[in-house]
């Protein structure tokens, strides 16, 4: 039977969707919620794991020893990564994340994709960062099996490149992951759909025309809304003040990275 628990982390006290009898948890656990620039909150990343398999939402520079850290990796069947975009702060640490799997946890990760020059583009981004296609699989989104569906919206962000929102469905509703977007329209539309019960969305003072301007949704429904993707630490601040709920980083623990030697550039 399927049961579910929905969780996530607002200022610190733990909100809890719970069913009677639960036994799954999904909840996105952020290992960084800043933008490009955003040193001290470190890119903007998260982690899923459901019936044991690791979905992990964008690779942030740092995020293998992060996941480590965070015990991501701990009792794990399978990885998958999904990618929003390939702008640098959503794909610094891939490559490393696909050799320490492949090395140390004997898991060769499958990316998640949704049309074919998407993945065409992520096989020559990794062909030319020396990483050879044995390290990796790619799997569509409608295979992919946890207790919730995957679908990779394409939004708009930058021109140049493929760009995608990512919406969660399950049983009780839909939660959508912003990505980078410039798309305000269909955030406002989504947070007065009665459908949707969280939005993960990014916000920036300074938006360059390719991110969300916190103005902009400050009229929104809070309760619907959990802010990431900072592009000063002083928005970060803000936010909280003003009542924001913020994407909440994973605790940390002190797991020992393992020091096996080995070459990974074959
Ligand atoms: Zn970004
Ligand atoms: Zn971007």
């Amino acid at each position: 039977m399927y049961n579910f628990i929905y969780r996530t982390v607002v200022n610190n006290n733990l909100i809890q969707y719970e069913q009677k009898g639960a036994t799954n948890v999904k909840q996105l656990n952020f290992i960084g919620i800043g933008g490009a620039t955003t040193i001290e909150l470190g890119g903007n990343c998260c982690y899923i794991k459901n019936n044991n398999n690791l979905l992990i939402i964008d690779v942030c520079e740092e995020a293998t020893k992060k996941l480590l850290n965070t015990s991501a990796f701990n009792n794990i069947n399978k990885i998958y990564i999904i990618l929003t975009h390939t702008h640098y702060d959503h794909i610094a640490g891939l490559g490393v994340l696909l050799w320490y799997s492949n090395f140390y946890l004997n898991k060769t990760p499958q990316i998640v994709y949704n049309n074919e020059a998407y993945k065409q583009s992520l096989i020559e981004l990794l062909r030319i960062t020396g990483v050879t296609d044995k390290f990796y699989n790619f799997i569509n989104e409608k295979s992919l099996n946890f207790d919730f569906s995957v679908n990779m919206q394409p939004t708009s962000h930058v021109s140049y490149l493929q760009c995608f929102g990512i919406m969660f469905k399950d049983e009780f509703g839909k939660y959508y992951y912003t990505g980078d977007t410039k798309d305000i329209d269909y955030i406002r539309k989504l947070s007065t759909d009665e459908v949707i019960k969280t939005i993960y969305c990014e916000v920036a003072e300074e938006t360059y025309d390719v991110h969300i301007k916190y103005e902009d949704i400050m009229d929104l429904d809070k309760n619907k809304l959990i802010l990431m993707h900072f592009d000063t630490y002083r928005l970060y601040k803000r936010a909280i003040k003003d009542g924001f709920r913020i994407a909440q980083m994973a605790k940390t623990n002190k797991t020992k990275v393992s020091s096996k030697t080995q070459n990974p550039y074959l």
